[in-house]
């Protein structure tokens, strides 16, 4: 079945609200494997919304459109409807009813403005809302089916699961499955893993793979289509194998997972304890941790000791050694690890200090130049980084090495 969805309004095209009815109507259809052929956005404006409705309709058997169903003068979706199939607007006795019942359960009489939303072009099945004044409807054109829905979203959802997906679902004949499964990555670029997997699929294939940026972490979304589930299922299984053996460590978490959660998961299991010092990460390692709820069980404690005092004074970093190396080096990285974890008693400390610019780079140590220290009771190793970007980046990009790296420690012991 081919799908289209068509979104109403001015805000939407002025940028001032970001068009998450959009997002849901393809997640929701996908997953009952009916995918979104195409979609389209208008703003509040009769002749584009009738132009939009008429051009979908050609190349669709559906479309799906949210907004402009309520009371006000910018609404003008119900009269565009009309003159789009050609069909009279007129007072629909049944929305008219649904308005009277709506306004008395909120305890008050139909306001004027409202009595606009029951008109409706003739002859359309009404979809009903049950937490709002809109009424929905569907009508067939030619030979495409339109849904209206209101533009507020949880009327637009509530909508759709009730009413919209039994009727699609049950218009479609070789049901399609759809199934994906995302690996989240980190360490490689996008054109790396694109000539990592440059082979693994070839032409035509059911299954697919494709990226996407949650910067600094990659996902990689392994798709399969079909009409048979089990084969669709061991399609994908058997490239996600194909993939994992590729990108050996490099993938940190699966699906619903997140870097933060698999450190709480690891940290669990390993029954292991955590400290930091962190300087130009400012307290983001540590915010990032303590997401998680529960957290308190593995993470003591975090300073963040930005300026040289603090590191001399709160960690016995050594005066002389910053003197000598710079508070951006791989010793004092160490010595800070060490000064945290021999003030907190952790099990493990980590411990960053870096330049995330703009200023403060020099031709030796440039912007972006990151050094990261974790210490264990098997001794205390730094690592050199060099990062790009601005200052929201590299601190971003040094939080996400440091568990990272953290990560695969903890999957050491
Ligand atoms: P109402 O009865 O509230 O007027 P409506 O069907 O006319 O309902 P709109 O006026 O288009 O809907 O939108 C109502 C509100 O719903 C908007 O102000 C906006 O906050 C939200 N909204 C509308 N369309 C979208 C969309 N595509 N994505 C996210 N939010 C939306
Ligand atoms: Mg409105």
């Amino acid at each position: 079945m081919r799908i289209a969805t068509l979104s109403i309004g001015d805000e939407l095209i002025y940028g001032e609200i970001v068009d998450t009815n959009a997002a849901h109507l393809a997640a929701q259809l996908i997953g009952v494997g009916l995918k979104v052929r195409q979609h389209l956005t208008v703003g509040d404006n009769e002749a584009d919304i009738v132009a939009a409705l008429q051009e979908l309709s050609e190349r669709s058997d559906a479309v799906i459109i949210s907004g402009g169903l309520g009371p006000t003068s910018d609404d003008l979706t119900s009269r565009a409807a009309a003159k789009a199939s050609g069909r009279h607007l007129m007072l629909n006795e049944e929305a008219l009813l649904h308005l009277q019942r709506y306004s008395a359960t909120q305890g008050h009489a139909l306001l004027q403005a409202n009595e606009k939303q029951a008109l409706l072009p003739a002859k359309v099945r009404l979809i009903p809302n049950p937490i709002g004044t809109a009424c929905g409807f569907n009508l067939r054109h030619n030979s495409c089916q339109w849904y209206f829905l209101p533009g507020v979203p949880v009327e637009m959802e509530r909508m759709l699961a009730e009413t919209v997906l039994p009727l699609l679902q049950s218009g479609v004949q070789h049901k399609q499955i759809f199934q994906t499964r995302v690996l989240k990555v980190f360490g490689l670029s996008e054109v790396q893993l694109d000539l990592l997997f440059k082979d693994l699929v070839e032409p035509g294939a059911t299954v697919s793979i494709a990226y996407c940026v949650n910067y600094p972490e990659i996902q990689v979304k392994l798709r399969g289509a079909g009409t048979n589930q089990l084969l669709v299922r061991s399609q994908l299984a058997e490239l996600g194998a194909k993939v994992l053996n590729k990108l050996q460590g490099c993938v940190f978490a699966e699906g619903a997972e997140t870097m933060e959660s698999v450190l709480a998961r690891l940290f669990r299991e390993k029954g292991v304890t955590l400290s930091l010092a962190e300087s130009c990460t400012g307290g983001l390692l540590a915010k990032r941790l303590t997401d998680q709820a529960g957290s308190s069980d593995y993470f003591l404690e975090a300073g963040v000791t930005y300026s040289n005092a603090a590191k001399i004074e709160r960690l016995q970093v050594p005066a002389r050694l910053i003197e000598e190396k710079g508070a951006v080096s791989p010793e004092v990285a160490i010595a800070m690890a060490d000064g945290i974890r021999r003030l907190s008693g952790s099990d493990i400390a980590l411990a960053v200090t870096g330049i995330a610019g703009p200023g403060g780079g020099s031709a030796e140590k440039p912007v972006g130049t990151v050094y990261i220290a974790l210490a264990s009771q098997k001794g205390t190793t730094a690592k050199g980084y060099s990062f790009s970007g601005d200052r929201d980046r590299i601190r971003t990009a040094s939080a996400f090495m440091a568990m990272d790296w953290l990560r695969r420690y903890l999957l050491t012991l």
